[in-house]
Order: C-alpha cells, then structure tokens, then sequence
C-alpha cells in the first residue's frame, strides 16, 4: 500500500475535531500494538565517504509496517510517540535493533560501518539513556565507534548544559554524536563550539538548487564543520550537480537518494564490501 493510499484513507476521517480526536486514539492504541507485533522495521540508507568512494555509515530510519494502511513513514506517527511516551520503548527497540543488525553485518565479514541512530528529544533527556546504550552495546556485542547518535539541531540547543553533560558521558563510552538537520534552527556558536560533537549533517533543504543562497550556506557549514575538527555529511544529495559541488568544496561525505534510498537489510548488503 502507498503513501499516498494511507494518505487519502486517512482523508475520509479528517472533517471533524471529534473525529480527528477518535483517530488519534485509534493509532495511539494501533502504536502501542505495533511494537508487541513486531510491525517495526529499520530501513537503511548508505552514507558515502567521498575521499575513499566507500559506504562509511549507514542511517537507520524507522518504519511502520502496519498490517492494513502498508508503510507508514516516521513523521507521522513519530510526534505522537512522543506525546504518548511510547516514543521511549521505540526508541529502545530501534537502538538494540540497529546495533544487533550492524553487528551480524561486521560478523558475516562485511567491512565495518557506522549506524546513524534518530533520538527524540524526549529519549535523550531520559533518566538513564547512557547506561541504557552502554548496555545495548554490550548485549549486542557492537563495539561503541560504531554507533552515531543523531540528535536535532534545535534538542541541542534547549537545555545545552545538560545536552553537554549527556554527550560528554556518551563521547566518554565511545559513541559518537553528530547534529542532524543543522541549519534549520537556532544554533548558538558558543554552545557549537564546546559541543563534543563528531559530525554536523546539513540539512536536506540546502541542497535546493533554487535557492541561489543555498550553495554559500552549505560551503559556510563544512568550513566552520572542519574548523571546529567536526566531519560534515550533506543530506538529500539527489543530484550529479549536487555531488560535484560537494566535492570541489570538501564535504566529507553525502548521503541521498543519488546514492540509494533507504532500504531493507536484506536489500542493503549490495553496497558492502567484502573484507
Ligand atoms: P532525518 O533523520 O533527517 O532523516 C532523513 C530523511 O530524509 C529520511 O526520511 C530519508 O528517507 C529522507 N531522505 C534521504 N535522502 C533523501 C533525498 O535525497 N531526498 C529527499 N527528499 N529525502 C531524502 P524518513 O525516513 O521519512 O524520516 C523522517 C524523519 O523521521 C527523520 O529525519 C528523523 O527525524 C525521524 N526518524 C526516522 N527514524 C527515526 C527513529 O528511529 N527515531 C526517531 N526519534 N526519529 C526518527
Ligand atoms: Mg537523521
Ligand atoms: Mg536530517
Ligand atoms: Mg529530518
């Protein structure tokens, strides 16, 4: 089932506050099922390095796989997993399932990766997240650099003593973290710059060629990325011309539908390579 079929099914429910109320109940109680029936999935979206020309990292992003509407992609369910708190146990089950699958990966010979994790705001202010990972990396088996956190640009700016403080005890197990979406909220550079942060990724919508602005911006972030000793990934590279720019202006990496879309564990193994 599409996007689009989800979609307009959902139409049908949308003239009334009430009946929009109903529906938010029904996939309140629909997502709490969802993880006891297993109807999560992790696709995989490749991360190219583009000094090697090797996949470096790959992305996990979380789907609902919902037995009658089909795939449900994350931005519709995932803020109402976090009003609801569900966003919590999902957020658990995406962790232990990104390490697990990337270890089985490094296990069956396949060069090592790093795995992009997605953390809401509400699960990197929870009591106990870092022993949580440092727990899920020792039942997986995963070594710690090979796991990224990916917190947004505008979590890391609300709250920054404490994010600092969290981050710290992270970078001190040996994962990495790295500030997705930057560029679209409010960063202050005082805070950037004393961020123990490994990896800036820009934002997707800097990759608009419509947007004259657009390519002075993205140089801007991968010369302050490299002046702060961050790596910088650009985002939602689609593109050729895309890609040349980013090479001639020393982005560390991209990540797009250029490359690959994300996909399927089964389906991602065709970028890995052998050791
Ligand atoms: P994000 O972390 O910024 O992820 C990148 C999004 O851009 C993904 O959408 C990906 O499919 C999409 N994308 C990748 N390449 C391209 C491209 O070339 N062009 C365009 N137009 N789009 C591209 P997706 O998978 O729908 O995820 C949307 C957002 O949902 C993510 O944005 C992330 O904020 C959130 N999310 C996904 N998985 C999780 C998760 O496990 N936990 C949490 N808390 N949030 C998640
Ligand atoms: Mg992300
Ligand atoms: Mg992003
Ligand atoms: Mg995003």
């Amino acid at each position: 089932v599409t996007k689009e079929h989800h979609r307009s099914s959902y139409k049908l429910f949308e003239p009334s506050i009430s009946e929009n109320f109903k529906n938010m109940l029904t996939m309140e109680s629909e997502l709490r099922k969802a993880l006891a029936h297993e109807q999560f999935e992790l696709h995989y979206q490749p991360q190219k390095d583009l000094g090697s020309g090797k996949i470096v990292g790959i992305e996990a992003l979380l789907r609902w796989n919902h037995p009658v509407n089909g795939y449900i992609p994350p931005d519709e369910f995932i803020s109402l997993a976090e009003k609801t708190g569900l966003i919590i146990d999902i957020g658990e089950w995406v962790l232990k399932e990104a390490c697990k699958q990337n270890k089985a990966w490094q296990d069956k010979g396949y060069e090592p990766v790093i795995v992009g994790v997605n953390l809401s705001a509400k699960q990197f202010n929870q009591k106990g997240l870092v022993e949580n990972i440092e727990s899920i990396l020792e039942q997986t088996g995963l070594d710690a650099r090979y796991l990224e956190l990916e917190i947004t640009e505008s979590m890391a700016m609300s709250n920054e003593d404490y994010i600092i403080h969290t981050m710290k005890r992270l970078r001190k197990l040996g994962v990495l973290v790295s500030i997705d979406d930057f560029g679209t909220g409010y960063s202050s550079l005082r805070y950037l710059s004393i961020f123990p942060v490994t990896k800036l990724k820009i934002d997707k919508m800097f990759m608009d060629d419509n947007q004259k602005q657009n390519q002075a911006i993205v140089k801007s972030i991968i010369h302050m990325s490299h002046s702060l000793n961050m790596k910088v990934i650009a985002e939602g590279v689609e593109t050729i011309e895309q890609l040349s720019f980013l090479e001639s202006e020393k982005c560390d990496e991209v990540q797009g539908f250029y490359f690959s879309k994300p996909l399927p564990p089964a389906q991602l193994t065709k970028f890995f390579q052998v050791q």
